[in-house]
């Protein structure tokens, strides 16, 4: 199938779609190819920083991401082993006056799906399940893609690869490099908000920080749950980066059990009211080098694919976001040879998604920290220091 008026986007996850939205909006024909037999997304609950929102917004998405979304009134870190208060930010209002856009907090099903349904308005986008890239054939006008156990050659003039951690695309332009292991795991799960203490029900973002692990928590649905994230740094079982099935319930259980030990009854109480919880590898990438890591000649790479990070920023998506928005400005640049247009983005790009992925690698031994640093913290947390966490750069960067 010949298609060389058309740009081809390899995976259908949260960047491939905000992909197909952003140039689509644009008027540009584009292929997604997800491998999935149906688009979907595994997982709970997503941060949005107002730096994405404000993407969002503009691609006319805010009543529905509110309607669905939470806007947490504000973020409360506290100390794990003995519940004390660390630090409370002002969100809510104060973020919108700031930044132009609320933080917000989401199911990734429900982001994913408000992508998805705006997607599917546009005449220029078509969508492709059961397509599994294999193989890229870059030649001197077109690019070959090739797929898995389908019969099908499809020819396109430029390729994005947003086909996540693993991703193929990537591989074909840069070579072979694992991602790499952080050691760290993610515990997520949903609680039904009403059953809850009425702090905890209270409309806002909760962070307990305690050695080697911290605790996330903060309300999805409209507030009908609260997604709730254990993360923790483990060095006995290891797995593909995705979740672990080969862990049942029971094991994770006794995992955690024993992780959280040391922490307080309030925080162990809240965590054991949790029956199922899925378990998740993290994995990130050494950060960014240069522009030529997310850009060879036609082909680009966007989201996880280019840059995977820990989610201790809670950017991953959000960044892929930005990397949607960035590239439907540069490809608008029909004076320019796609190599030019896809190099500009990627130059736009490498240093604010390299800085992101330092700071999430930070935000780990900060929040996992022990002894003076942990001290440092603390202090610094209960002097107002909400640089920490409140980080202009980024949020309206
Ligand atoms: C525990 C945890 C918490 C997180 N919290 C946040 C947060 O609060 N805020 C935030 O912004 N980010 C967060 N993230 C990060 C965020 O989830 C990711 O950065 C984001 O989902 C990446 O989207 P993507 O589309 O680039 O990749 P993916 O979501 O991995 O999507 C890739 C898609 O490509 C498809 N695919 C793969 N290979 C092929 C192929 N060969 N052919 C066709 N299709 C293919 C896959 O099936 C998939 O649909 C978190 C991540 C984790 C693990």
């Amino acid at each position: 199938m010949s298609m060389l008026n058309t740009l081809a986007v390899a995976g259908g996850g949260i960047g491939g779609l905000a992909t197909a939205l952003a140039l689509g909006q644009t008027g540009v024909r584009l292929n997604v190819y997800e491998q999935a037999d149906a688009f979907t997304e595994t997982g709970a609950g997503i941060g949005l920083g107002p730096n994405a929102m404000r993407v969002l917004d503009q691609w006319g998405l805010s009543s529905e991401l509110r309607s669905t979304g939470c806007i947490p009134e504000y973020l409360q870190s506290r100390r794990a082993d003995d519940g004390r208060i660390a630090g409370r930010l002002p969100m809510g209002q104060s973020y919108i006056e700031k930044y132009g856009a609320p933080y917000l907090t989401v199911h990734r099903a429900d982001l994913h799906q408000i992508l998805l349904e705006a997607v599917k308005k546009q005449a220029v986008t078509e969508l492709f399940l059961n397509h599994t890239l294999m193989a890229i054939d870059v030649r001197s006008q077109d690019i070959d893609l090739k797929f898995q156990e389908i019969n099908e050659s499809h020819q396109t003039m430029a390729l994005v690869g947003a086909d996540g951690l693993h991703s193929r695309v990537r591989t074909s332009i840069l070579g072979a490099d694992e991602p790499v292991s952080s050691g760290h795991w993610a515990y997520r799960a949903l609680l039904p908000m009403h059953s809850l203490p009425q702090t905890i029900q209270e409309s806002h973002i909760g962070i307990w920080m305690g050695k080697r692990l911290h605790v996330v928590h903060y309300p999805v649905r409209g507030g009908e749950f609260l997604n709730i994230v254990v993360l923790v740094e483990t060095t006995g079982h290891q797995s593909q980066a995705g979740w672990d099935v080969l862990r049942s319930t029971e094991q994770i259980n006794a995992d955690l059990k024993q992780v959280l030990q040391g922490c307080c009854n309030e925080l162990q109480a809240l965590i054991n009211r949790v029956e199922n919880w899925r378990a998740w590898c993290l994995f990130d990438r050494p950060p960014l080098q240069r522009a030529t890591q997310m850009a060879r000649g036609r082909v680009a790479l966007l989201g996880d694919a280019a840059h995977p990070m820990l989610p201790y920023l809670a950017q991953g998506a959000g960044m892929a976001i930005e990397d949607a928005a960035c590239l439907a400005v540069q490809w608008q640049r029909i004076d320019l040879p796609v190599e030019q247009r896809f190099l500009n983005y990627a130059q736009a790009r490498w240093q604010r998604v390299s800085r992101v992925q330092q700071r999430a690698r930070r935000n780990g031994t900060i929040f996992h920290a022990d002894g003076w640093l942990r001290l440092a913290r603390d202090t610094a947390l209960a002097l107002g220091g909400s640089y920490m966490i409140d980080l202009p750069w980024l949020y309206a960067g």
